[in-house]
């Protein structure tokens, strides 16, 4: 059983580490490997991995949403998202695409804010990516009351509105501060910050202190915006814990059998991203 991550660049993917914990603790003869795929070359080399025989890949940056154009059977989650984090190589050759962000980052919502109802307030998202198009989505699914989604580019979000229906409504990024103050769950899912530009931040002091933030980044793990969060009180759900918990599903269609749980990979992770200096 084999398996892999494929994206550009990959060298900082945690995914082998994570998986890789998990086929240790099911004494499993499997691998999963990273593979670095030039862009341009996404089917060809896909194709190729499948033809190694391989069971499956996660596919991360930029190729998301090429994954999922490449699936012969995408599921109604991926479609919803418009991108694939999870391509499955079928035994007749077909290829399955799921996107299981939206299932991760409400995996990590229930681990680190126990007891968190989410449907008795709206959720305020900031972004309007591959990312923030799936977690609206599972979040509607999860019974969610409505989503706001406010986005720098206000067309974007209004895109993911239109698709979602009526719960799911569009703002500006100017807008905000007005819609803070009756958020239950205050999610950042921008990539600001990569590349070391500053993160993402804003002013969070008019959100109720029974709110969560939370942060799809996991690089710091404790964000400017997690720390803002965590200053005023407010409990905070990381991107690291998303992360993980977004890799279940895909353990379990690539090696057949659900992950041990009790096995700390967030242990491993944490190390991984912040080495004894
Ligand atoms: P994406 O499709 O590239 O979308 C990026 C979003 O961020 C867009 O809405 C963009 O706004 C916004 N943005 C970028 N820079 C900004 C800035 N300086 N100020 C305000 N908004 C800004 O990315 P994605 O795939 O949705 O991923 C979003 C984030 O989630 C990334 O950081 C990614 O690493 C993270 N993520 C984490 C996990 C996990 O498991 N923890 C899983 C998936 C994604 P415009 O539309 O205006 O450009």
């Amino acid at each position: 059983m084999k398996a892999a991550v494929v994206g550009n660049p990959i060298a900082h993917s945690l995914s082998p580490l994570i998986h890789g914990a998990w086929l240790k603790a099911g004494a499993l003869d499997g691998t999963y490997e990273r593979v670095l795929i030039p862009l341009g070359a996404f089917p060809a080399e896909i194709h190729r991995l499948q033809a190694q025989g391989l069971s499956g890949v996660n596919v991360t940056l930029p190729f998301k949403e090429e994954a999922l154009a490449l699936a012969d059977e995408p599921s109604p989650r991926a479609v919803l998202a418009g991108a694939a984090n999870l391509l499955v190589f079928g035994a007749d050759g077909r290829i399955c695409a799921d996107n299981t962000d939206g299932e991760g980052m409400l995996g990590a919502v229930a681990a680190q804010a126990p007891g968190f109802d989410l449907t008795a307030a709206p959720v305020l998202m900031f972004g309007a990516g591959g990312a923030a198009r799936g977690a609206a989505a599972a979040l509607v699914a999860a019974g969610a009351p409505s989503v706001v989604i406010v986005n720098r580019t206000l067309a974007r979000a209004e895109a993911i509105a239109a698709e979602l229906g009526p719960k799911v409504r569009a703002f500006s990024l100017g807008e905000a501060a007005a819609l803070i103050s009756d958020a239950g769950l205050i999610v950042n899912a921008t990539s600001a910050g990569l590349a070391g530009q500053p993160g993402f931040d804003f002013p969070l002091d008019r959100a109720p202190r029974a709110a969560v933030a939370m942060d799809m980044v996991y690089k710091p793990l404790i964000t400017p915006f997690l720390a803002q969060a965590a200053d005023l009180g407010l409990r905070t759900v990381d991107g690291l814990e998303m992360l993980i918990r977004q890799a279940v599903p895909s353990f379990a269609a690539f090696f057949g059998q659900a992950p041990d749980l009790s096995v700390d990979v967030r242990g491993l992770c944490l190390a991984a991203l912040e080495p004894a200096s």
